[in-house]
């Protein structure tokens, strides 16, 4: 059976926000695609939920939290990124909840995107492979929390020293979803993606993985993903449109 081909995304905007939950979650699917954008000059902005301080068991969170920041803040350079926010929330317990779509929308409220970029937030990765509970919780969190941002009365207490509502975000992008009927072309900005996950090193060897190749393994799904929009490479988001009627 022939793969279901994809639709180009668009790209006539100016600015996206990407909200992940943790450090290296846009170098496992969005990293060439943010490359390919800056390098067309958008302004891309990244924002982590967590530092992801939980995440390498042989080293103690407050460590960790310091070495993770310090390595997205070089990934993000890798692909033309020059901003890193760190919302400090607990890494592996996050809820879905007010708390957390207070914090988003402060953050869609002061950097005002187009297009505002999360990771998958489906229950799987298709199949039975599951989700990890922090990136449903952000995901869900996001598309909401892009609503507020334009709604005056919601979170109002954030409206001080002229912050307004910001309600021109267009779309949420979720890339790694199994869901996904969108993609954008990373032939050409590839390699900016390998490097940019190369720089999560101490993340990669904490993980354990024998041998793990960020080059192969960003790989296999850059190309099956292209042969899909008829490319060579290509990253694939499922869009969620926010603004009504449209
Ligand atoms: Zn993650």
């Amino acid at each position: 059976m022939e793969p279901e081909p994809l639709e180009p995304l668009p790209e006539d905007w100016a600015r996206a926000l990407c909200v992940v939950a943790h450090p290296d979650d846009m170098e496992f699917g969005a990293a060439a695609a943010v490359a390919r954008w800056t390098g067309q000059g958008k302004d891309v902005t990244y924002c982590m939920v967590t530092s992801g301080e939980a995440g390498i068991d042989g080293m103690e969170p407050d460590e960790c939290r310091r070495v993770r920041e310090a390595e997205q803040v070089a990934s993000a350079a890798e692909v033309g990124v020059p901003v890193v926010e760190f919302l400090g929330l607990a890494d592996g317990v996050l809820e879905y909840g007010v708390p957390l779509r207070a914090a988003i929308a402060h953050v869609v409220r002061r950097h005002r995107p187009d297009v505002v970029i999360t990771g998958n937030f489906r229950d799987t990765w298709g199949g039975n492979n599951l989700n990890q509970a922090d990136h449903v919780a952000t995901g869900r969190a996001v598309v909401d929390a892009v609503r507020d941002a334009g709604n005056r009365w919601v979170f109002h207490d954030q409206l001080t020293d002229g912050l307004e509502p910001w309600g021109g975000v267009k779309a949420v992008w979720a890339f790694g979803s199994p869901l996904a009927g969108h993609a954008v072309d990373t032939t050409e900005t590839f390699e900016a993606g390998v490097r940019s996950l190369e720089a999560h090193r101490a993340y990669i060897d904490g993980l354990g993985w024998e041998d793990f190749d960020a080059r192969e393994f960003l790989e296999g799904f850059g190309r099956q993903t292209g042969q899909r929009l008829g490319v060579a490479m290509a990253a694939a988001f499922e869009v969620f449109p926010m603004g009504w009627g449209e």
